[in-house]
């Protein structure tokens, strides 16, 4: 505490969006904390995704053993937060993942699992940025909840956006483009962390690898969610069939 106090009156901490000096202990300033949007409730209990109370039609129609049981965003992929993440990913603004590292532990104080695991970068784009983005904040996220990072997820090949795809189809393209070549994960809650989730489908990928690897439980949590038109249809309890 005292040498975070020090350290603010040495090195003021600035404004992540704006720069404006002196918003500790916040990462924004006032004005851009107003534009940045945190994902509303109420949220699929499963995915997170906004606008549904109970379980979201993907979630409902797609059981949770081959996929990640759990997944949170901080903010919507949209305005201020995606410029963030593009400056933090183009712009190699790795002291970013400072905060964003922080915001997931503050806002999701329940965090908890035996290891946390970045969603890795194929080796290519991992040498062409420098950095995994996912690493870095997992590497934040590790030393504040006091939990283990692990290695051993390996991603095969090179993957591009696919939103324009069908559910299937993204699912069918992305299978097997992770490999688990690390130790026994036989009864071990995973924590998974990347920076944006659009459909979903490379998460429930790296999930259903570690899975197949005798993973218990896999917990995602990323920076931000894409919401996706059509979204998903919040379904009513009669309609869940209870
Ligand atoms: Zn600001
Ligand atoms: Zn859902």
């Amino acid at each position: 505490m005292i040498l975070d106090l020090l350290l603010e009156t040495i090195l003021p901490r600035l404004c992540v969006v704006c720069e404006k000096k002196g918003v500790y202990p916040q990462w924004f300033c006032a004005s851009c904390r107003k534009d940045i949007l945190f994902v509303p409730h109420p949220q699929c209990e499963r995915c997170g995704y906004p606008l549904s109370e109970q379980l979201c039609s993907v979630c409902l129609t797609h059981p949770k053993k081959n996929t990640f049981d759990f997944h949170r965003s901080l903010f919507l992929y949209e305005g201020v937060a995606s410029d963030l993440i593009a400056r933090y990913k183009f712009g190699k603004k790795r002291e970013l993942a400072l905060c964003f590292g922080n915001l997931f532990c503050e806002y999701h104080p329940y965090i908890e699992g035996n290891f946390i695991l970045p969603i890795p970068l194929f080796k290519s784009r991992l040498r062409k940025r420098g950095f995994n983005q996912s690493l870095e904040m997992a590497r934040v996220i590790s030393k504040i909840k006091k939990t283990p990072l692990l290695d051993g997820l390996i991603k095969l090949k090179s993957t591009q956006p696919q939103t324009e795809l069908s559910r299937q189809e993204r699912l069918h393209n992305l299978r097997n483009i992770f490999v688990w070549k690390g130790k026994s994960l036989v009864g071990e809650k995973i924590i998974l962390i990347d920076d944006v989730l659009s459909t979903g489908a490379t998460m429930a990928e790296a999930a259903r690898t570690l899975k197949t690897a005798g993973a218990k439980q896999v917990m995602a949590y990323t920076v931000c969610l894409n919401v996706l038109t059509p979204s998903p249809q919040p379904l009513s309890l009669r309609e869940r069939g209870g």
